[in-house]
């Protein structure tokens, strides 16, 4: 007898459908093969799946029935409640009934509930602004518990929504997480003061930037394309934004900042409504208001002004320019 596979649905809300397409860059010659090796099978999903119509909501009526088992709803998009709380912003299509009404029914039967992306997770992109669709996470608003599902929401596995933010996920985010859920190996203590798995978000971008030595002297880019850091000047966040996409790369080798651009802090609730251009970094008396995480603001100005003061020529050169104007000198490094 074969094991039993680890069953989801996934449905797509109010979104760009952007994580489903940087799934399909998982670093694998064969996806479902991946997924299959993990014990995963995906029941339906929008794009992916040829079943539409009937055999859909057949499908949802036997886990809705008891018949068939759902280990995990995965949700990618936020959650439109307006207009006046009716939900009616979003039906599902042939159904009559709002998305979120259908969320609602089947978070309820699942055994995990997980967000991908950080619509889903904390509204995201689709909330910004005046936020005229009232969308929201499954279990957030912005940093604030609640969201669709209610801050208390618990699903039958033990665990509240799991949120796999990001806009887009890292393929891997998703994958490892629901293979981490497919083994039972997802406890609470695996989960971020934000229900983010831990095994990416207890990482920083800025760790494995490849312009750490340009942020070590604060020799910083002060035109798209430079070299140095990005964060006095260009908008980054990586110093404070929850994510391995420095240490894990993206396609294999690639990274926000790798590419030329700031980290815009993607993983974190609100991202989307910085109240600043996402590529200038907001500043007081010319000292940016985001500082790094765990520093003290008082030691992060004394350090910048040192090691500013300390600043290596070729590391203050190559910091405005888009290629290496000034290589490393030349030095007998034998051990003495
Ligand atoms: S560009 Fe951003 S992530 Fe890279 S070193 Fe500077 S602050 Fe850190
Ligand atoms: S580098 Fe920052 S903005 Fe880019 S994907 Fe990672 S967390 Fe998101």
């Amino acid at each position: 007898m074969s094991a039993p596979t680890f069953d989801l649905l996934w449905l797509q809300a109010a979104g760009c459908g952007g994580c489903s397409m940087s799934l399909l860059n998982a670093d694998t010659p064969d996806f479902d093969a991946r997924l299959a090796t993990a014990g995963i099978r995906m029941l339906w999903h929008p794009t992916l799946s040829l079943e539409s119509g009937a055999d859909v909501l057949a499908l949802v009526d036997e886990i809705l029935g008891g018949q068939r088992r759902l280990d995990a709803l995965v949700v990618e998009g936020a959650l439109l409640r307006g207009p006046q709380g009716s939900g009616r912003f979003q039906l599902w299509a042939g159904t009559g009934r709002p998305l979120a009404e259908w969320v609602q029914r089947l978070a309820g039967v699942a055994h995990h509930v997980v967000a991908v992306g950080s619509c889903a997770a904390f509204g995201g992109m689709s909330a910004t602004g005046a936020n005229a669709t009232d969308a929201c996470g499954l279990q957030y608003d912005d940093e604030r518990p609640g969201g669709l599902l209610g801050a208390g929401f618990v699903a039958g596995g033990g665990l509240p929504v799991v949120n796999v933010a990001g806009c887009p996920t890292h393929p891997d985010w998703v994958l490892d997480t629901l293979a981490a859920l497919a083994a039972g190996e997802i406890a609470r203590a695996s989960l971020d003061p934000l229900a983010r798995p831990r095994h990416y978000a207890d990482h920083l971008v800025h760790h494995g930037c490849k312009r750490n030595e340009y942020y070590e002297y604060k020799a910083s880019a002060e035109k798209p394309g430079d070299l140095g850091c990005l964060m006095e000047h260009m908008g980054c966040k990586g110093t404070q934004a929850h994510a391995d996409c420095n240490t894990r790369l993206w396609n294999g080798e690639g990274s926000c900042t790798r590419g030329g651009y700031a980290c815009i802090s993607c993983t974190e609730p609100g991202f989307q409504n910085p109240g600043h251009p996402f590529h200038r970094t907001p500043k007081i008396a010319g000292i940016p208001i985001g500082l790094p995480t765990d520093m003290p603001k008082a030691w992060f100005v004394a350090l910048a002004s040192l090691s500013k003061s300390a600043t290596p020529r070729r590391v203050k050169h190559n910091a405005t320019a888009d290629h290496l104007v000034e290589p490393p000198v030349v030095r007998r490094t034998r051990l003495k």
